[in-house]
């Protein structure tokens, strides 16, 4: 990395978009030394962190993410706020492609001065996409962005690692379109915080009603995520810009909530910790790769459980305790 941590460090202060980029990249790579300058570097904006009001967005593809965030973020803006976009996208982690980031997404919103806006990033395993998406996060915050919007697309398991890092998660349906498909059976509907029902537009209001009540009365089944918080089911359209100010109201008055209940910094308390044991998982295996020889039975033994030689948590153990030294009590 040419940039010394302090450039970065500068650049993310004074709000410099090459320089945020570029710290981006860094927390992205995977190579040892990127990653020791990735940690001075979110050591010390650390301080900076914590103040933007993260929320999740997910959708299946064509739902209209990407028009809803151009004119949500617009929204934002002209509300004196800076907004982020970043994005979690499975398929990009998985085989490369990408469903989020091929086509020119968010154009207008890209090029307004208090908005930046990141491609969802290219390699690792989703888990771990998630995880730098998180540091992504912490450093558009330090560079002072209010709202950072986290999109994802609604298949895989994506949604669980985007609520994960978020304080609130909005679901955009389309009406109609197979409720199984749009997750309502796939347990998105217990993470969703605000639902907006969108191409609310032309002649389909009453369609939009249907789905409206389908909604509600499968969310009245749901156990409620937060105390005192009905999820409400919101008309509108993403493209002609009508319902988006009631979803940022709505955004406002949840957090609100949560931090009047204590709920805001418990939820973010909680996250951190699952964080924390991630990164143990992950730190605990490259250092013992580290090692030549471990990493040498570390090949074998995923070898023996890939052939099923034997069962994959005995081949695990076997390894752990190789590398300890000793047998479990
Ligand atoms: P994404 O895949 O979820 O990001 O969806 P896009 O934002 O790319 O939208 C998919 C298509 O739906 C595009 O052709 C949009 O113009 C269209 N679209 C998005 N929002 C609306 C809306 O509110 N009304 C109508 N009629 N079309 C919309």
């Amino acid at each position: 990395m040419k940039f010394s941590t302090e450039d970065l460090i500068e650049g993310i202060q004074s709000g410099n978009k090459r320089l945020i980029g570029k710290a981006i990249t860094l927390v992205e790579s995977k190579k040892a030394e990127h990653r020791l300058q990735a940690e001075d570097l979110l050591k010390a904006i650390m301080p900076l962190t914590g103040k933007s009001i993260r929320v999740g967005i997910t959708g299946v593809p064509g739902a209209g993410k990407s028009t809803f965030i151009e004119n949500f973020g617009r929204l934002v803006i002209s509300n004196d706020k800076k907004v982020a976009v970043l994005a979690i996208d499975p398929s990009s982690a998985i085989n490369k492609g990408s469903i989020l980031g091929d086509k020119t997404r968010m154009e207008e919103l890209a090029k307004e001065e208090n908005a930046f806006i990141r491609p969802s990033p290219s390699s690792g395993f989703l888990g771990g996409v998630a995880n730098t998406t998180f540091e992504t996060m912490m450093i558009c915050e330090a560079a002072g962005y209010d709202y950072i919007l986290i999109e994802t697309v609604g298949v895989g398991q994506s949604e669980v690692l985007v609520a994960d890092i978020t304080d609130i998660f909005l679901f955009l349906k389309i009406i109609g379109g197979g409720d199984e498909l749009q997750g309502i059976k796939r347990g998105i509907m217990e993470m969703v915080d605000v639902v907006f029902i969108n191409k609310v537009d032309k002649d389909n209001f009453l369609k939009a009603k249907s789905t409206r009540l389908e909604l509600k009365r499968a969310l009245d089944f749901i156990p409620p995520k937060e105390k005192d918080w009905k999820v409400p089911v919101l008309l509108g359209s993403a493209l002609y810009n009508e319902g988006l100010n009631e979803v940022y109201s709505r955004i406002d008055e949840f957090i609100t909530l949560k931090k009047k209940t204590g709920r805001f910094e418990g939820v973010r308390t909680h996250q951190a910790e699952k964080r924390f044991e991630y990164w143990v998982q992950e730190y605990i295996l490259a250092m013992m790769k580290r090692n030549d020889s471990v990493e040498e039975a570390y090949l074998q033994h995923k070898k023996n459980a890939s052939a099923m030689v034997s069962n994959p948590s005995t081949e695990a153990k076997l390894f752990v305790e190789k590398f300890l030294n000793k047998k479990e009590d």
